[in-house]
C-alpha cells in the first residue's frame, strides 16, 4: 500500500476520533463506550492491513462472497482474532450458514423470516457443538419509512417482538437504522426515535437491548449525540475523495 494512503487513513482516524469523542461527550459518555466499526466493503484487502496498522480492529461488510475474500485474505496475515468483521448488509438465507460464527454482530436482521432462519442455523450448529453461543445481532428498524430501505416497520417490530424474542439462536443486542441521507436534522430526529424505540421495547420486553447502530460518514455526530453505540463508517475512512464536513 501506498505510503501517502496509509498516511491519509491515520490522519482521518485521528480527526474521526476527536469528532467522536465530542459528540460523545454531548450525550455524557466517553469514546470507550461507543465502537467504530470501519466498514470495508469498498475497499480491497491492502486498504484494510492499512486500516489495521492505523489502530481499525472492527470491520463491516455487506455482501457475504466479500466477507469470506476478506477473510481469506487476512487469515493468512493478520492475528485474526484480534480482528473481527461484523455483517451489515442484506443477508440472504442461503449465505446464512457461511456467516455464522465468522462475524461478531449481525447489523441487518429486517424481518422475522430471516431472523427465524439465522436462529433455527444457529440452533443446529449449537447443538452440533460448532458454535458455541447464540449469534449476537441487532435488529434492523425502517425508522424513516422511505419504501427503498429495509428492516421493520416500528409498528411491525412492536408487534413481533415476542416471537423475536423467543427465538434460541440469536442474542438480540439491539437496533440498527439508516437515516436519509441528505438533511441533519432529520437524520437527527430519526436516531432519537431509534433510541425512544428501543427504550420502550426494552421495558416492554425486558430486553437490555444495549446497542444502537446508527451513524455513518455524513451523520455519524449526530447519531452518537442521540445515544448511538456502533457507527458505521466507510467513505469517512477509506476515501481520500471524501469531504470531511
Ligand atoms: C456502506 C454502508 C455504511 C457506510 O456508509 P458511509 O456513508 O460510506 O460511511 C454503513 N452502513 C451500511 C449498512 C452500509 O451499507
Amino acid at each position: 500500500m501506498h505510503e501517502q494512503y496509509a498516511h491519509m487513513i491515520c490522519e482521518r482516524r485521528e480527526e474521526i476520533l476527536a469528532r467522536m469523542d465530542a459528540a460523545v461527550r454531548m450525550s455524557g459518555r466517553t469514546l470507550d463506550d461507543v465502537e467504530l466499526v470501519a466498514v470495508s466493503k469498498t475497499v480491497g484487502i491492502p486498504e484494510v492491513l492499512a486500516a489495521i496498522d492505523a489502530g481499525y480492529r472492527t470491520f463491516g461488510e455487506n455482501r457475504p462472497q466479500e466477507l469470506m475474500r476478506k477473510l481469506e485474505g487476512l487469515g493468512s496475515i493478520v492475528d485474526l482474532p484480534s480482528v473481527r468483521f461484523d455483517m451489515i448488509g442484506n443477508l440472504q438465507t442461503n449465505k446464512i450458514n457461511a456467516t455464522l460464527g465468522r462475524v461478531k454482530l449481525i447489523h441487518s436482521i429486517g424481518s422475522l423470516h430471516l431472523a427465524e432462519a439465522v436462529s433455527s442455523r444457529a440452533a443446529r450448529r449449537m447443538e452440533a457443538g460448532e458454535l458455541k453461543a447464540p449469534q449476537p445481532v441487532l435488529i434492523e428498524v425502517n425508522v424513516s419509512g422511505e419504501e427503498t430501505k429495509g428492516g421493520f416497520a416500528p409498528n411491525d417490530l412492536r408487534r413481533h417482538m415476542d416471537q423475536l424474542q423467543n427465538l434460541c439462536g440469536i442474542d438480540i443486542r439491539g437496533l440498527m437504522t439508516m437515516a436519509p441521507r441528505g438533511n441533519k436534522d432529520v437524520a437527527r430526529s430519526c436516531f432519537s426515535d431509534l433510541r425512544d424505540l428501543r427504550d420502550e421495547l426494552a421495558v416492554s420486553s425486558g430486553l437490555a437491548l444495549p446497542e444502537l447502530s446508527c451513524g455513518m460518514s455524513e451523520d455519524f455526530e449526530a447519531a452518537l449525540v442521540e445515544g448511538s453505540t456502533i457507527v458505521r463508517l466507510g467513505r469517512v475512512v477509506f476515501d481520500p475523495m471524501f469531504e470531511v464536513l
